[in-house]
């Protein structure tokens, strides 16, 4: 027997009991005449005790000479402690050694394992396995294992079934390069890996699945931003024989579910938000509603004078920024500035300061009175010392600058509060929406969305006006889960695609299965998605889903432990009748 109790578990009721622990040496402390030694295991720490009058000498030199992470086996008994430690669970005790072995040494680790390490973000991922080792991963990791058992527990519950898909198949369009695996027995073939069980979780709606879901990986191959997985992991779920009501409130439920289990917090119902008001009013399809600043469009009090920089913009937007009318002019210049950076790309900004006394100081006075400023003041909502920040030009730009201003001012002022949920329901996307760079209409979902009733004339005339049937579930400025009531008639996706720019032969090769499937009895369907990485990250407290994933890779897309991707060797290659232009 390796071990009669854990390292977390001893207490004051142990007492004169002898018991057997393994774990790790976190630490020794060698005062001379006694040893002290921190064990550690996954549950916690408990210390051990050797001294000149009650350890043999041999015993006594053995702990001495333990290092940093052996990992050791002791029996012992469990003792009060003199000197009790009150921020450790099992600071009442100690246990005095009788017998210890050394099951396995260790080198040096290559930084402390505490809570707070030395060792920086690529050495921690080169030895993440020592990395887990310290709390704040192996609680993280304990978090969402907590947070999956409770979503396969409400899901069950509600008559879903879990159902694995393929991850062997053939592209499925989510809007990112899929990544590819060559197939030996089929030469020149390739299979693509699932950037979501899409087409498959419709296929088991055919199949008479009902209620579909699974916690699965998918893998996307996009240009890496900060805190990107090219693998991530989804909590998929697919539905028939409901409307987007249905599904609304089912995931509704199952978010109102872990936020009490999980974090103990109770959320009535969850506000909802047509796309065009989430853009108008944040200049975001995934607003953080935790705080205000909402946008006031002002061209009507701001187009009538003879400033021309307003005069020639499609639009002008303002929202007023709490208690920012005090900052100095250095720190509004360096505002203004940033806003300018190119990672946010506004021309300039024009502010106006709300003095207590109820009048205004502007950078455009020299066009605009304390008449003007008024209205302003009212349409943003701004009160006495707050600073009402105004961007204008292109609306669509000038939106997603006044919300990168939003958030970087939420940030600043303390308004992101972690332990603060905010979800809302954002409904009615767009269907399609316009690359710039092409000139071509793509789904903005997926090509397997329904446009909302009565809108499919639209397609031909206006493309970019068709709403669809698809919705997301945000959380504190996070897209945390987004799905849509699919197609489920043949000749309607046909038509989908066409629009989007297959040619029929095209449409076929790519999607013929599904095509095909819709002819045997398809039956109304939808669903959504949830990113359980980053649902678990926010239900966590904490920004990066990298630091809940338990060998994640870093934001080139490597993992650097076991330094993956590699070179395949030329044999793999050639059994794959893959024709590297490489030297033999
Ligand atoms: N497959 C979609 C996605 O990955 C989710 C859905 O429509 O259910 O975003």
């Amino acid at each position: 027997m390796y071990r009669s109790h854990s390292c977390g578990e001893l207490r004051e009721s142990h007492i004169g009991k002898t018991v057997t622990l393994s774990g790790w040496v976190a630490k020794t402390r060698d005062k001379g005449f006694v040893v002290w030694v921190d064990l550690r295991d996954r549950y916690g720490i408990t210390q051990l005790v050797l001294d000149e009058d009650r350890t043999s000498k041999e015993l006594l030199e053995q702990a001495r000479n333990l290092g940093r992470e052996f990992v050791i086996q002791i029996k012992g008994e469990v003792i009060e402690r003199t000197s009790k430690n009150a921020n450790i669970p099992t600071g009442n005790i100690e246990v005095l050694v009788s017998e210890l072995t050394i099951l396995n040494e260790s080198k040096t680790p290559p930084f402390t394992i505490e809570n707070e390490t030395d060792g920086g973000e690529d050495l921690r991922m080169k030895y993440r396995y020592l990395d887990i080792r310290r709390n704040p991963v192996k609680n993280n990791l304990i978090f969402r294992s907590k947070v999956t058992m409770e979503v396969r527990k409400f899901l069950s519950g509600e008559g879903f079934i879990e159902v694995e898909t393929p991850y062997l198949i053939k592209s499925t369009p989510e809007g990112a390069r899929d990544f590819v695996v060559p197939s030996r027995m089929n030469e020149g073939q390739f299979y693509a890996l699932p950037q979501s069980p899409q087409t498959f979780k419709q296929l088991l709606m055919v199949g008479g699945m009902d209620k579909y879901f699974q916690i699965v990986k998918c893998f996307r191959d996009e240009d890496l931003r900060a805190d990107r997985q090219p693998e991530f992991t989804q909590i998929d779920c697919e539905m028939a024989f409901v409307e987007q009501e249905d599904i609304l409130n089912v995931f509704e439920n199952l978010t109102k579910y872990l936020l009490k289990e999980v974090n103990g917090v109770e959320i009535e119902s969850f506000p909802r938000m047509t796309y065009d008001d989430a853009m108008a009013k944040y200049g975001n399809d995934k607003p953080d509603i935790r705080f205000g600043m909402e946008f006031a469009e002002l061209n009507s009090v701001a187009q009538h004078k003879e400033f021309g920089v307003f005069n020639s913009a499609e639009l002008v937007v303002g929202i007023a920024v709490p208690s920012a009318a005090s900052y100095t002019r250095k720190e509004l210049d360096a505002l203004v500035n940033w806003v300018k950076r190119p990672q946010v790309g506004a021309n300039g900004m024009v502010y106006v300061k709300c003095n207590e006394d109820g009048s205004f100081k502007s950078t455009v006075d020299k066009f605009y009175d304390q008449d003007d400023l008024t209205k302003w003041a009212e349409a943003t909502g701004a009160k006495p010392g707050d600073l009402i920040c105004v961007l204008s030009g292109d609306a669509n730009k000038t939106r997603t600058q006044l919300s990168a201003l939003r958030m970087e001012m939420a940030t600043r002022l303390g308004l992101r509060k972690p332990n603060e949920f905010a979800p809302l329901w954002v409904v009615d996307f767009p269907l399609l929406e316009l690359d710039e760079e092409t000139g071509h209409y793509h789904a903005m979902h997926h090509p397997f969305t329904s446009p909302k009733p009565g809108q499919l004339e639209l397609l031909d005339t206006d493309p970019g006006a068709v709403r669809a049937n698809a919705y997301d579930l945000v959380l504190n400025g996070n897209e945390i889960g987004g799905g849509s009531i699919r197609i489920h008639d043949k000749d309607m996706q046909a038509t989908m695609f066409k629009h989007l720019g297959f040619t029929p032969e095209e449409a076929k090769a790519q999607f013929g299965f599904l095509m095909d499937a819709f002819q045997y009895g398809a039956p109304p369907h939808g669903g959504l998605a949830f990113g359980l990485d980053r649902l678990v990250a926010i239900l966590g407290g904490q920004e990066t889903i990298r630091d809940f994933i338990a060998f994640p890779k870093n934001n080139s897309g490597r993992d650097v432990m076991i330094d993956a991707p590699a070179p395949i060797d030329n044999a793999q290659l050639k059994e794959l009748n893959l024709k590297l232009d490489i030297q033999e």
